[in-house]
């Protein structure tokens, strides 16, 4: 049976956005994300977490940091009965990167690769699977890796700005409940 999944981008997603979040205390769960969750996994949407994290390339915090926070963000879910299939993160940075953390990856979204490899390692199905974030890159990928892809106004880009990018083509709600809701019917 094919199996289909919401790939969430992290902060400004699914947790408050406080550009380059590296201490597990600062982790606060979005608004209404929670009902969220359940109506999607009610739907028999399994979850998982594509996330560009250059501030450990730029050397603003270690992965060992952002083991931490995610830890945090597994408890906070699991607490209510949420749990993610897994987390992909990307380091990297093209121009910001220190060392070899400097580089065009193809795992930093817009990229595909970190969704491709939950796809692989999951046996998902892309076709129903949706990508959930909140700026253009997290948009450009889940259309990219060919997946319906639904914009949220809880992080950096606005629903202006994904409007003039995508033509108009992308769906744009104000949190992620809203977008859950469309999703889901
Ligand atoms: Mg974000
Ligand atoms: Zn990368």
């Amino acid at each position: 049976m094919s199996k289909k999944a919401i790939f969430f981008d992290r902060d400004g997603t699914l947790i408050v956005e406080k550009n380059y979040l590296k201490n597990s205390s600062d982790v606060i769960l979005e608004n209404r994300v929670i009902e969220s969750l359940h109506l999607l996994k009610d739907d028999g949407f399994l979850f998982v977490i594509i996330t560009n994290q250059s501030g450990i390339g730029r050397g603003y915090f270690t992965e060992e940091d952002y083991l931490d926070v995610h830890l945090e963000v597994v408890a906070q879910f699991r607490e209510h009965g949420i749990e993610f299939l897994d987390d992909y993160y990307c380091p990297h940075h093209p121009t910001k990167g220190i060392g070899s953390f400097k580089q065009e990856c193809l795992c930093r979204k817009p990229g595909t690769l970190l969704i491709e490899q939950a796809v692989k390692e999951f046996n998902l199905n892309i076709s129903e699977s949706v990508f959930v974030g909140d700026k253009s890159s997290d948009i450009q990928a889940g259309l990219s890796a060919g997946m319906l892809s639904v914009h949220v106004q809880t992080g950096h880009d606005s629903f202006d700005k994904i409007c003039k990018e995508f033509n108009g083509t992308v769906s744009s709600f104000p949190d992620l409940y809203e977008a859950s809701k469309f999703i889901v019917t």
